[in-house]
Formats: C-alpha cells, sequence, structure tokens
C-alpha cells in the first residue's frame, strides 16, 4: 500500500463518514493539484471557492510564513496588527462606511449577521424573522441551516431555530408575501452556488433593497462563495448597482486559510456592543496576514480584469458545448461561478471530465458547477477547455 493510499484508508477508518474522498491531493501550485498516484490536475474547484489567487500563491505563502513566525494567536483580549488592517481594508473595498467582524468560517459569518439582524430587530420593535430564499445555501450550523432554504441537508436534525421563512429566488412577490410584522431581515445570494449557480436578476436585487429600505429590514448578502472577485467585482452585490446593510465573507478570503467575515454598512456598525458577539479564534493574525495578501494579490495583478476576460471566453466555450450535445441544456452564472445545466445526471459528466485530469464540482438541480481560480491563464484555460471537449466526446460519442 502505497503512503497515500494510506491517507486515504485513515479517512476511511478514523474520521466521521461525511465525506467520501476519491483521491488524496498531496500539492497544489497556481490552478494545478497533484494527487497521491502523480498525476497533475487543473483544479476547477478552487478548493470549493476558495482557492481564488490560485493554489499556493507565492505572496500568500511568504505572508503565512513571515506571520506565522511573528505571532500567531494572542486573543482577541489583545489587538493584533493583521485583523485591524483587515477590517480597514474590507470596509474600504465595500465603500459601505461600516465595520467588520472576523470568524472562521461561512456558517460562523452567516451566524453572526442572523444574531446581529436578531439585536437591531430587538431594538426596534420586537423584530426576530428573516426571509430567504429557497435552493439558498447558508452553512451547516443549526441556524444556518434553518437559513438554508433547501430540505435535503435539513433533514434528521429537528427541531431547528425558529424565526425563518422562506421564499422564491428571483421572485419579489414571493419575497413580499413570505415578509410579515416581525420581519427583521433578508438574506441571500445574489448568485445561488450551491443551489444551483443561478444569478439573480437585476430587477430582482433592486427589489429587495427598495423593499427592506420601506420596512426598515436589512439586507443581507451572502458572498461566502461569491466574495472576493469571484464573479468579476469584489462583492457580488457591487455587480447590482445597490448596497447591502451586512454582507458576509469566508471561503476566498483567507487564501486557503480558515477566516470569515461580516462587514456591516454605518447602520449596523455599533449593534453587537461588548460582549454581546465574539470568537476565539476570530480575527486570528496568521489567517488575517494570509487575506490581506490575497487583496494585494487581486490588487496588484489585474485579477478582476482576468475575470472578465477568462469568463468571455469561457461562457463562449461552454455554450458551444451546449450548442453540441443535446444532453447539455444550459450555461449560466457570472465572472468565473459557472454552472453548465445537464438533462439527468450531471455526475458522469464530472467524472469524464476528471478522467481527462479536470477537476469541477456539481451543484443542486443537476449542475456542473465550474469555478477556476480567477488567476488562471488564458491559456490554461483553453487547454482545459480542450480536456474538456475531448471529455464529453468520450461521454456523449462525436457527432
Ligand atoms: C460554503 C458556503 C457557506 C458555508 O461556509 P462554511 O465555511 O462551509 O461554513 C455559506 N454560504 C455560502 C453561499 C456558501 O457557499
Amino acid at each position: 500500500m502505497s503512503k497515500t493510499d494510506e491517507t486515504k484508508a485513515l479517512w476511511e477508518s478514523a474520521m466521521m463518514p461525511v465525506y467520501a474522498p476519491e483521491t488524496t491531493i498531496t500539492s497544489g501550485k497556481g490552478v494545478i493539484v497533484r494527487n497521491s498516484s502523480g498525476q497533475s490536475l487543473y483544479d476547477f474547484t478552487s478548493g470549493i471557492g476558495v482557492q481564488n489567487v490560485g493554489h499556493c500563491h507565492p505572496k500568500v505563502t511568504e505572508a503565512i510564513r513571515e506571520q506565522a513566525a511573528k505571532l500567531t494567536h494572542c486573543s482577541n483580549l489583545f489587538a493584533n496588527e493583521p485583523a485591524g488592517k483587515l477590517a480597514a481594508k474590507l470596509v474600504e473595498l465595500s465603500g459601505l462606511g461600516g465595520k467588520a467582524f472576523f470568524c472562521n468560517s461561512g456558517a460562523e459569518a452567516n451566524e453572526a449577521a442572523i444574531k446581529l439582524a436578531r439585536k437591531y430587530g430587538a431594538a426596534t420593535g420586537g423584530r426576530y424573522r428573516i426571509v430567504t430564499m429557497r435552493q439558498s445555501f447558508h452553512g451547516r450550523t443549526l441556524a444556518t441551516l434553518a437559513a438554508t432554504g433547501q430540505s435535503w441537508c435539513q433533514e434528521g436534525y429537528d427541531p431547528l431555530p425558529a424565526g425563518f421563512a422562506y421564499a422564491d429566488f428571483n421572485d419579489l412577490e414571493s419575497v413580499k408575501a413570505a415578509v410579515d410584522d416581525d420581519t427583521v431581515a433578508i438574506m441571500l445570494e445574489c448568485v445561488q452556488g450551491e443551489g444551483g449557480v443561478t444569478p439573480a436578476t437585476e430587477e430582482f436585487i433592486k427589489g429587495v433593497r427598495t423593499l427592506c429600505d420601506e420596512k426598515d429590514m436589512l439586507m443581507i448578502c451572502d458572498e461566502v462563495q461569491t466574495g472576493m472577485g469571484r464573479t468579476g467585482t469584489w462583492f457580488s452585490w457591487q455587480g447590482y448597482g445597490v448596497e447591502p446593510d451586512l454582507f458576509t465573507l469566508a471561503k476566498a478570503l483567507g487564501g486557503g486559510l480558515p477566516i470569515g467575515a461580516l462587514v456591516s454598512n454605518a447602520k449596523c456598525a455599533d449593534v453587537f456592543t461588548p460582549g454581546s458577539h465574539a470568537s476565539t479564534f476570530g480575527g486570528n493574525p496568521v489567517a488575517a496576514a494570509a487575506a490581506l495578501a490575497v487583496i494585494d494579490v487581486i490588487q496588484s495583478e489585474g485579477v478582476l480584469e482576468n475575470v472578465a476576460k477568462t469568463s468571455a471566453l469561457a461562457f463562449e466555450a461552454f455554450q458551444a458545448f451546449v450548442d453540441k450535445y443535446p444532453k447539455l441544456l444550459e450555461v449560466r452564472g457570472k465572472g468565473l461561478l459557472i454552472g453548465i445545466a445537464v438533462d439527468g445526471d450531471p455526475k458522469p459528466v464530472v467524472e469524464a471530465f476528471r478522467d481527462q485530469s479536470v477537476l469541477v464540482l456539481t451543484a443542486k438541480g443537476n449542475v456542473v458547477r465550474i469555478m477556476p481560480p480567477l488567476t488562471i491563464k488564458e491559456n490554461d484555460l483553453v487547454d482545459a477547455i480542450e480536456m474538456m471537449s475531448d471529455a464529453l466526446d468520450c461521454l456523449y460519442g462525436e457527432e
């Protein structure tokens, strides 16, 4: 048995069986990962939307190395420099004039948003309900599971926390119908990721903003998957011409290290008061240093411009796939968060791509989800598209 087969065996024998990895990844560099058999693969999962600047970007690695030798943790009883700088940077990039709170994951960031909304609601007429969207995904803690508008991940966990109501995505009338006098917030993803790679219409997002303004409700954007440039702007709400009251980040923020953030506008900046919320590791200096390096890379290497360029190329190529193969129904998404809807199970497509050395994901609703690192070069993208094209020829037979 090879060393890395042993790794997979340990996962099976000693780890709770919530994951089913098919292979062990041993290293990553840019858009490429290497597995235990020594194969190089294009990572068009980006570690599920985490490696937006690619695996082991030298600037991120160096920032982690430097901070790890200086201070790895001091608790929030004391200030640390990277966290303070990161908060200021996120507030600046958002233009919302508010403040940030740090935690360690997407679920925790959304949990913080839910708690902040409840605290705001308690102070403004005793409101507590939060309207979320069907097919949304907000995380796996009990509250964020309740906020998630999909039943497959909720089964077996009753009773879930009360205070959530669901509306249909892209249907403003449905949202209006779900709002009542107890409702304090509307929470949504501008592009639903996990739920099927479905972008909101501009009309819908603007309508939600207006509704929130009319009823003094908070608009919460979950940017855990769409944030940090994934859809072509720093945060996906910036592509819709609106400003949320709160938004959440995690996945790509730390360039591979665990960190989550809740960012507010000025109105919500001081709703949390000393002691009213906290996280031991929140604002960890190493994770924050990594996040500062990620932001520096996105800014200094023209990453958002690269998303625009490579996204256009990818959409064109995938549309050609859809035109060629009747089993492929539609391409949708934004930036480099792209879904291809399949007639039937998307898994054979994922497996065919993997057999040609391109790793991709699925999303709910028969969707193949494609998320390359945002730093991908055009020639690598063209190369991978060629491999995917071969894979589809193998799977569906050449016409
Ligand atoms: C992944 C994801 C989450 C959950 O993030 P974790 O870090 O796994 O807790 C929440 N919201 C969205 C939109 C996500 O894609």
